[in-house]
């Protein structure tokens, strides 16, 4: 079966959102230029480790002397913390992410590949191949990407509240605190 490789370059608008309440939120990737709208499925932590790993690469890549990749003082569009945008359609579940910084254009590419039930069947990550795991594939420049970076981290920031007592997130419905022998608090 030949994947399908949804890609943007660059898209209008990539951001990291969440459908539902607090303690059950799901959380996306979206990508959207015009009307046409991808959105995938992540965990919670994926969406906190990307952010980690786009702010490394763009890190590393000033290290290096490229000052395209540093983070402007106003971003236009940074401010972005709009709803995701409808319809909001899962593709699939996003297993393997992979980044690459291309040197020449200035872009940052982010890829997000499909849950595959056996790891071993993941792509090489950026490749050209026409079987494998559907991905969808984003090529955009630095700034774009700290403000997809600072907007994902207020994302995974603004879970739900902290317990007084044990730190861990309290649940609407409820929290079983262990701090307090596991009493519902
Ligand atoms: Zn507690």
């Amino acid at each position: 079966v030949p994947r399908k490789v949804f890609s943007f370059d660059p898209p209008e608008r990539f951001v990291a959102g969440t459908v539902g309440q607090p303690g059950e939120r799901t959380f996306f990737l979206q990508a959207r230029t015009g009307t046409r709208v991808i959105s995938v499925a992540l965990e919670k932590a994926q969406v906190a480790a990307l952010a980690e790993r786009l702010e490394e690469l763009l890190e590393q890549v000033q290290r290096r002397g490229g000052a395209a990749a540093a983070e402007p003082t106003t971003i236009e569009g940074a401010e972005d913390t709009g709803p995701l945008d409808q319809p909001i359609l899962e593709e699939f579940r996003v297993g393997t992410m992979a980044l690459a910084w291309d040197s020449v254009d200035e872009r940052v590419i982010v890829e997000a590949q499909a849950q595959t039930e056996a790891e071993a069947e993941a792509t090489e990550p950026l490749s050209d191949a026409e079987t494998g795991p559907d991905v969808l594939r984003v090529r955009i420049p630095a700034a774009a990407v700290w403000a997809f970076v600072r907007r994902a981290q207020r994302l995974v920031a603004a879970g739900r509240p902290p317990c007084p007592v044990c730190g861990l997130p309290l649940d609407p419905s409820g929290h079983v605190c262990p701090r307090q022998n596991g009493h519902l608090t």
